[in-house]
């Protein structure tokens, strides 16, 4: 079972917390245990699995990678966005998540982040299911 969830981010720069909306879709989906496999098909975001209680965390991470990869550096590529697009790769494209009893089984403090890195945008995200 696939599925296209569309994202439509509102900052330059973000991680948005997608776990109950992940959690929803599974439940929807009807299976009890199996396997979700998340995947964004674009070059300047990405998805990643970390701590959802505390959204400084979050908001960290987003700093450190800032000062990682600035966005102004002597960098080729035309269309000005080499920062997100190395970002993205740092990050990652996909995560996978087990399913048990109908839900996502995440660790208690952790969630799932749709990662945008050259926004606002109208973002895609696949979801396989099974
Ligand atoms: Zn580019």
């Amino acid at each position: 079972m696939l599925q296209t969830i569309t994202i439509n981010t509102r900052e330059h720069s973000e991680m948005i917390d997608i776990t109950s909306l992940i959690d929803q879709e599974v439940s929807k989906s009807g299976i009890k245990d199996g396997i979700c496999l998340l995947f964004v098909p674009h070059t300047t975001a990405g998805i990643t699995i970390n701590e959802s209680a505390d959204p400084s965390v979050r908001l960290d991470m987003q700093t450190v990678l800032g000062k990682l990869v600035p966005w102004k550096d002597s960098y080729r590529h035309l269309e000005g966005n080499s920062a997100a697009h190395i970002k993205s790769s740092i990050i990652g494209s996909s995560v996978m998540a087990i399913i048990e009893s109908g839900r996502l089984k995440l660790g208690t403090w952790q969630g799932i982040f749709f990662c945008e890195f050259d926004g606002p945008r109208s973002r895609r995200l696949h979801m396989k299911l099974q």
